[in-house]
């Protein structure tokens, strides 16, 4: 049988720098990324099906009864779902697949999928993740309030994952998670 692709989860509070990571970490290797379904609002400049697939919440609640999702959440007021046929697709094709998710759904993967390395992406602190979000600005005062409430119960979840990552620097946090990539692939290697 031909080799199966790494399902792996890069999660974290909104605002730690998740997204950000991840691009430079995409830079240097070749990883398929999942597109999420979200009822969110688009933010200016955000498309359907390049960010997100923007659904209306009956849209989304259909896909969830035809259990389309690999795990979907509430976040902040708004439902996000990872559709599951394209990573499967991948998986089986051999490719290495990432998830950018929040922590309530990356802890689900664990249920349905427990091979998938789960990587906890933290900030430095409390302190400098409240600044990191506020200091965005793509969220409206009461948002960042309800985020950062949200972040809080997260980091107590942290040791629940395969590993943390610190993000202290981008290019740092960088290298942490290509190391565990790298690490991972060896790990799954077949000779
Ligand atoms: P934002 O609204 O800032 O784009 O995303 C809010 C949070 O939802 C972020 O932490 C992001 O990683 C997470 N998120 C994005 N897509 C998904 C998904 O498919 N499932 C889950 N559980 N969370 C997601």
């Amino acid at each position: 049988m031909s080799k199966q692709g790494i399902l792996f989860v890069l999660t974290g509070p909104s605002g730690v720098g998740k997204g950000t990571v991840l691009a430079e970490v995409c830079k240097q290797k070749e990883l398929y990324l999942s597109t999420s379904a979200t009822t969110r609002e688009p933010r200016p400049g955000e498309q359907d099906g390049v960010q997100y697939y923007f659904l209306t919440r009956e849209q989304f609640e259909q896909k969830v009864a035809e259990n389309g999702f690999l795990e979907h959440a509430e976040f902040s007021g708004n439902c996000y779902g990872t559709p599951a046929e394209p990573v499967d697709a991948q998986l089986d094709a051999g490719h290495d697949v990432m998830l950018e998710i929040e922590v309530q759904g990356a802890m689900q993967v664990h249920q349905m999928r427990p091979d998938a390395v789960r990587i906890f992406i933290a900030p430095p602190s409390f302190a400098e993740l409240e600044r990191r979000l506020t200091g965005r600005g793509t969220e409206d005062a009461d948002a960042v309030r309800r985020r950062l409430e949200t972040a809080k119960h997260e980091l107590t979840l942290a040791k629940e994952f395969d590993y943390i990552v610190v993000n202290n620097t981008v290019e740092q946090a960088t290298a942490d998670v290509l190391a565990i990539l790298r690490a991972e692939n060896c790990r799954a290697a077949q000779v």
